[in-house]
């Protein structure tokens, strides 16, 4: 065996506990990676690969990085999916000839904290999921999910159970379509199995016993302190629940390495409460991202976020992608938007009240979580001193009073950070001056015995000057050497016998003096020790911050809250939108509705609303006409005003009455994307098969050309059997519209009772067609295809052949 040197057997010693992690080893003013690690660094952050003789034979690759741009560095791995674990120099002392290092941080997708590392206007989820498979060991029955944002402090699972209508599997994945985790755990066992999941979520293999039931249960009760779950909601029958989010605590005790002070809360609930949203149809109704671009702009969340704090805006993602099904609770919503909608003033005045109340949430969290800088105590007082004047802009409202309640001045906190910290602090700590005079007797006392020095050596450049003569001398202070009188080389004649040099530069030498020798190391241990007495202070203080936790936590959340009334306030007034009226009767019923994005995108046009009725006796709408003519605006309109009501926002409409949907399932046919593996239409029809099984009568189906990608014969005749299934099927008979290019499908309304035929109306000119974007009862008795293509700019003799081969068929066929 060649001999390694002390150094590298540190690192080989500490890397055997990370095998699958990049580690990042400092080494003086640079984090070093070795081996193969070096040579992923490399790659992927495009740094250059050297090696050095770490020990007498052969050579070691490594990369590094200069400490100060480590950040980076490191949000570049985590953001391709690596974990990351960073070792320090612990001080500068050797032990045995050794820098005692040690593992400071593990940074993985799902555990950053760090604010650059973050996205503000969305939450960051660590997801984990204990499986319980069939007797075969195959399939799913039953599953544990638990997720947590560490930087909000938000901890939350579930159990999701194999129902007649949906399996676990497809249930898990329509939690990971509302979270969109950064980091899945999943029991290694699994992992080792080959699960796959959707949209390269970053998948992270645990040790299979974090997820047993008794480490599960116990990390749980030592975290909360408790005795019992049952008070988080979490029975015996809830083990599958329990054990995920045992084994979310236990990876974020290995990576934070701190007490997850942050963490106070689990909340147990149930996907039964909400409306069910698979990925697709977040997808397709572009909730929160648009499909071209997938960034919130131009999606529905773009249309609707007017919030000014980031607290708010995460939340009203999460309403947009979580709309509820209990009217009292919409009701409870609605009125809050109501409120700010019908007093403009008070509703400018909560939106200009909230400004400068910054990321509260995530702030206090970082203080209780005992990460937080000094710059960021002041930032936390700077955004609580806001609360008052936001607790007075919203009195005169009623429905926003127990909102108002939960907004806490929180004085004490103010008042501490207040009489503690300097405003000039430095950032971090480890520099003096973070804690403001008169704060600690202690603290002044040390100040005042050095105060003679530092008078000293401030007035030593001017004393010096006159002593020697020399009129460029300047007294200075550097890390290495201490204070030093620097002297030209050009007056190196006239320095005093006194003067002791120290250091020779290219054009000048540093002296010092016996007096300023002993004025420096006055100063320094001083020093030293008011760094260690602000340090103490700053982790007294945030400790009695941490204890406010749960103050500081709920008033970030209600000023969130408050925010997001004041956002869809705000949009439903500028773009004229109207409360909905909710009911449990089946219905659905819009007058004038529009598209909320599709509206805004038109340049100078205006929009052409639509009316939509459905109720017991009106189930399924076919509706037919041109491709362009606006049939897809017109039924995803629908679905989006549903769930917009049921998210507590008003909606673009002149009235709507909106019967409590437990489900909107869209299939939007041709698109232009390529499945792995399968032909659109088999896609087509795996979606369509997983719709009719899941739905319920209370469902809002939106199906966008179904039958297209196959023959016409084929096509139509599915088409037109789906339709005849959902109308006739028991449990089906949902409220559904049915857009289709097919208007022979307009038979259906003579022999089904519950079919309503509608088209989009175009006007005709001769050949040509003008959409007029008008929904009117009555089916298309013809497809226009033939005149879309012309306004394509299809070659006119092209088209005049088209026409011909048409009335050809359509007398002959
Ligand atoms: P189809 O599904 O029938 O092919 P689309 O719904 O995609 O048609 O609509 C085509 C275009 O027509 C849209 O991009 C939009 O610009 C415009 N449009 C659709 N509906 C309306 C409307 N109600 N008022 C104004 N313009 C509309």
């Amino acid at each position: 065996m060649p001999k390694v040197t002390p150094s590298r057997q540190q690192y080989l010693d500490i890397k055997a506990q990370y095998p699958d992690a990049i580690v990042l080893f400092r080494l003086g003013d640079f984090y070093e990676t070795f081996d193969g690690d070096a040579e992923t660094a490399s790659r992927e952050l495009d740094l250059t690969l050297t090696g050095r003789g770490a020990n007498r034979e052969d050579r070691v690759p490594m990369a590094g990085v200069p400490y100060h741009a480590a950040e980076t560095y490191i949000a570049k791995l985590v953001e391709k999916g690596y974990h990351v674990v960073v070792v320090e120099q612990m001080g500068t002392e050797t032990v045995n000839g050794l820098v005692p290092r040690e593992v400071t941080r593990i940074i993985t997708p799902g555990t950053v904290t760090e604010p650059t590392m973050l996205d503000t206007r969305q939450n960051s989820y660590l997801l984990a999921l204990c499986p319980e498979p069939d007797r075969k060991g195959q399939t799913w029955v039953r599953v544990g999910l638990a997720y947590v944002d560490i930087t909000t402090g938000e901890f939350a699972a579930t159990q999701l159970d194999t129902t007649p209508e949906t399996e676990a599997t497809i249930a898990v994945l329509e939690e990971l379509a509302r979270l969109t985790p950064r980091e899945v755990l999943l029991p290694r066992a699994w992992a080792d199995r080959g699960v796959t999941l959707p949209n390269n979520i970053h998948l992270t293999a645990t040790a299979d016993y974090y997820f047993e039931a008794a480490t599960a249960r116990q990390t749980l009760l030592d975290h909360f302190a408790v005795n019992s779950l049952e008070g988080f909601g979490l029975g015996a029958e809830q083990t599958l629940a329990i054990n995920a989010a045992g084994a979310i605590l236990q990876y974020l005790r290995d990576t934070q390495r701190s007490a997850l002070a942050q963490i106070a809360e689990l909340n147990a609930y149930s996907t039964a409460g909400f409306m069910v949203l698979d990925a697709n149809t977040r997808r397709n109704l572009e909730l929160s991202a648009t499909i071209r671009t997938g960034k919130a702009r131009g999606s529905l969340l773009g249309v609707l976020d007017h919030t000014v704090t980031p607290m708010g805006s995460r939340l009203l993602r999460t309403w947009i992608n979580q709309p509820l099904l209990e009217i009292r609770q919409l009701n409870t919503r609605l009125d809050c938007v109501e409120a700010l909608f019908d007093v403009g003033f008070i509703r400018a005045e909560v939106l200009d009240c909230l400004k400068p109340i910054a990321d509260l949430e995530r702030l206090a969290n970082r203080v209780i979580g005992g990460i937080a800088g000094p710059r960021e105590l002041l930032a936390l007082r700077i955004s609580i001193e806001g609360i008052p004047a936001l607790r007075r802009s919203i009195e005169e409202c009623a429905p926003l009073q127990p909102l108002r309640n939960q907004l806490d001045p929180c004085h004490d906190v103010v008042e501490w950070i207040g009489k503690a910290i300097s405003s000039a602090s430095p950032a971090v700590l480890g520099v003096p001056g973070i804690i403001q005079p008169g704060h600690s007797p202690e603290l002044d006392h040390i100040q005042e015995a050095t105060r003679e020095a530092k008078e000293y050596v401030a007035s030593l450049e001017g004393i010096e000057r006159d002593r020697t003569g020399i009129k460029a001398l300047k007294v200075g202070f550097n890390k290495v050497f201490g204070y030093y009188i620097e002297v030209s080389s050009a007056n190196s004649s006239k320095v005093p016998d006194d003067y002791v040099r120290k250091q020779t530069l290219v054009n000048a030498e540093r002296y010092i003096t016996p007096l300023l020798k002993q004025y420096e190391e006055q100063i320094l241990s001083a020093e030293e020790r008011i760094i260690e007495i602000e340090t103490k202070l700053f982790h007294d203080l945030c400790g009695s911050i941490a204890s406010c936790a749960k103050r500081l936590i709920s008033t970030a959340r209600a000023a969130a809250e408050l925010d997001v009334y004041a956002s869809l306030a705000e949009v439903a007034a500028r773009e004229d939108y109207t409360r909905p009226v909710l009911t449990k009767d089946d219905v659905l019923i819009i007058r004038e509705g529009r598209h909320p994005v599709v509206e805004k995108l038109l340049q100078g046009e205006r929009y052409v609303p639509n009316d939509t009725h459905f109720d017991t006796e009106s189930r399924v709408h076919v509706i037919t006409g041109p491709n362009m003519a606006g049939k897809s605006t017109a039924i995803r309109q629908v679905a989006i005003i549903t769930l917009m009501a049921q998210i507590g926002s008003f909606v673009p409409a002149q009235e709507a009455t909106i019967g409590i949907v437990d489900r909107i399932f869209t299939r939007i046919g041709a698109q232009d994307e390529i499945h792995a593996g399968q032909s659109t239409f088999m896609v087509e029809m795996t979606e369509t098969a997983a719709l009719l099984q899941c739905s319920t009568s209370r469902s809002l189906l939106i199906l966008d050309e179904i039958g297209r990608g196959t023959s016409t014969y084929d096509g139509l005749a599915i088409a037109r059997a789906v339709i005849e299934y959902i109308h006739n099927h028991q449990r089906l008979n949902c409220k559904t519209l049915f857009a289709t290019h097919y208007h022979e499908l307009t038979e259906l309304e003579k022999i089904l009772p519950r079919v309503r035929n509608y088209n989009v109306a175009v006007a005709e000119d001769g050949e040509r067609i003008v959409f007029l974007h008008r929904l009117i009862p009555g089916g298309a008795d013809r497809s226009y295809g033939v005149h879309v293509a012309q306004l394509a700019g299809m070659p006119r003799s092209l088209v005049a052949r088209a026409h011909e081969i048409l009335r050809d068929l359509e007398t002959n066929g």
